[in-house]
């Protein structure tokens, strides 16, 4: 007897940012008989980390793409503004969608799903982002959103009979009780809290961009991975100078540090370690040794010497009156 040709297997592509929604849209998907993977992009922003192990909960294949190069833009003039800190989310939607979309294009998946709650977020998951997000990624009927399915237009995969619509889910809002009582009956009992997602959501981090952004037209990558740690000053030279808070702090300035940017530190007392870029204006190393003093363990008014890395390794000392944290207020970021 001649063989029937197997059924082919309807194959999803999911975004996934590791959080309870994108984990529950890819269970929903998966226990329907999907071949279920996921992608996570990352930039210098959002990581990858929480999502790989979301994906290993679930036991799905996952992979992480960076694409810092193309979001890059986005910190500028996002085309659909930013939300209320400087995440520029539509677009940033719209870009992951692209990206995922040449995947799926590229290696065989039948469409792409998110973890989108209608209503969940105000500026970027309302009814009309939904379906603009989706349009504009340019494929306007092959991103299904699983947990608000029931609330939105049929999809393709919905039509076509590749995914059963009646179980999907008809989430919306911005309370998570929902998913977190489906959650076990996917098999989902461990799942990251909410918050702690994109430096771009928060406040700090995102103050110190816009600032940079304000002083610096073009920014490097070094340049946005340095937010993240320290204390920022700008000083009266126009030079920025990052202040260490704690050993891991001035380890990951360090690991940062370019050749030419100079490093300054107090000797024989414990203290921070202050980066300050190269070319920075004498007046500037006057003042960012100031703050290396400042910042350290040397009590107030006590003399303290402090040694400058320069470029190319060379080191100078500054001697200076330690200096009142209080007299740097105004040039913190
Ligand atoms: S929160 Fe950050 S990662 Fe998430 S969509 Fe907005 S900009 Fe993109």
């Amino acid at each position: 007897m001649e063989d029937l040709p197997e059924k082919k297997k309807i194959r999803a592509l999911g975004l996934l940012s590791g959080g309870l929604d994108s984990m529950l849209a890819a269970a929903v998907l998966r226990d329907q008989g999907i071949d279920v993977e996921l992608i996570t992009f990352v930039t210098p922003f959002y990581g990858a980390e929480r999502a790989k192990e979301s994906a290993a909960r679930l036991g799905l294949p996952h992979r992480a793409v960076d694409i810092y190069e193309k979001f890059l833009p986005l910190i500028y003039t996002p085309p659909h503004g930013f939300g209320r800190g400087h995440n520029p989310c539509i677009d940033c939607h719209i870009l992951m969608l692209l990206e995922a979309g040449a995947v799926m294009e590229a290696e065989g998946f039948d469409f792409l799903f998110t973890g989108e709650v209608l209503g969940q977020r105000p500026m970027s998951q309302h009814r009309g982002a939904l379906s603009l997000v989706a349009r504009e990624s340019g494929y306007p009927d092959l991103v299904l959103r699983p947990l608000s399915a029931k609330n939105l237009p049929p999809t393709r995969p919905e039509l076509l009979g590749w995914v059963d619509r009646e179980k999907l889910l008809a989430i919306s809002g911005r309370s998570r009780k929902r998913q977190m009582s489906l959650a076990p009956q996917f098999g989902i009992t461990k799942y990251p809290a909410p918050a702690g997602g994109c430096l771009l959501t928060d406040p700090g981090y995102a103050t110190r961009l816009k600032e940079l952004l304000a002083h610096q037209p073009q920014v490097a990558r070094k340049d946005l991975e340095l937010l993240k740690w320290g204390r920022h000053f700008r000083l009266p030279g126009g030079a920025k100078a990052i202040v260490g808070r704690t050993h891991q702090e001035n380890e990951a300035i360090l690991a940062l540090k370019t050749a030419d940017d100079l490093i300054l530190k107090v000797l024989e007392i414990p203290g921070p370690l202050v980066l300050l870029p190269e070319n920075a204006a004498d007046e500037d190393v006057q003042t960012a040794a100031a703050l290396a003093a400042a910042y350290s363990d040397a009590p107030e008014g006590v003399e303290a010497t402090v040694a400058v890395q320069w470029e190319g390794g060379e080191t100078g000392f500054i001697h200076l009156t330690t200096p009142p944290k209080e007299r740097f207020k105004d040039l913190m970021i």
